[in-house]
């Protein structure tokens, strides 16, 4: 059994090591991930400027077209005054010429906002521009030297798995499923060692006969708690454990 153990402690090591790999490989996407959904946050919010920004120079050019309409109305009604009638007549074109200049008053109050507002979203929309350019060349930089972490790390990975290939061989099939299930269920860890009577997958303590049991290496024993496979461990396993 003592052997069988330690094939099991050797797969082990090698299944931790290839997690740590696939860790590593999906940092590296999740580090893109991320500088993608940067841009295109940059991206979605100068679509938004953008919009309020062809809004505002419609609004500007409406406005613009009526400020020169009521411009014109007032030279009319002012023309027509010099060669008025009667005071009704010239009270009219009065009023309306007086209510035009006030329109356009209003109007060029407006077109004075809409010119700042413009000002400020254009401003803006500089900024973001220039903000998602420096994200996407920082991204071709970063997918390059991804692109090579991922075949460096896929190669390590594949290297390691070959060895597992080979580990494998040695274990006796009802052992390697036994293996493979607390593994799946356990976190990655489906050998725990024991040391001083205390499993150190659940650190609870294991019955004294069930210790001394262990200690024989005659059987596969499993953790009474976390249900891990067993295996004694000296004190001074424990740091490299
Ligand atoms: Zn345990």
């Amino acid at each position: 059994m003592k052997d069988e153990i330690a094939q099991l402690k050797a797969l082990q090591a090698i299944d931790l090591e290839i997690s740590a790999l696939e860790e590593q490989l999906a940092a590296v996407d999740s580090e893109l991930d991320q500088r993608r959904q940067t841009i295109s946050d940059y991206q979605q919010e100068g679509e938004q400027l953008r919009e309020k920004q062809s809004a505002l120079q419609q609004r500007k050019q409406e406005l613009e077209t009526s400020l020169e309409e009521d411009l014109e109305k007032i030279r009319d009604r002012q023309a027509k005054m010099m060669n008025i009638q009667t005071n009704r007549e010239y009270q009219s074109l009065l009023k309306e010429s007086d209510d035009a200049k006030k329109a356009n008053k209003e109007r060029e109050d407006e077109l004075l906002r809409i010119a700042e507002e413009l000002e400020e979203i254009e401003k803006k929309i500089t900024e973001l521009d220039n903000l998602r350019s420096g994200e996407e060349k920082l991204l071709k930089e970063d997918t390059k030297k991804a692109e090579k972490r991922h075949i460096e790390l896929t190669g390590s990975k594949e290297k390691i798995i070959k060895k597992r290939n080979t580990k494998v061989k040695n274990v006796p099939p009802a052992m390697l499923k036994k293996y493979d299930t607390l593994r799946e269920r356990r976190n990655g860890l489906a050998l725990a060692g024991v040391e001083a009577g205390v499993c150190r997958g659940c650190f609870m303590n294991i019955p004294p006969q069930l210790y001394n049991d262990l200690l024989k290496e005659e059987q596969l024993l499993l953790c009474p708690t976390c249900n891990r496979i067993m295996f004694p461990q000296a004190a001074e396993e424990t740091e490299k454990a």
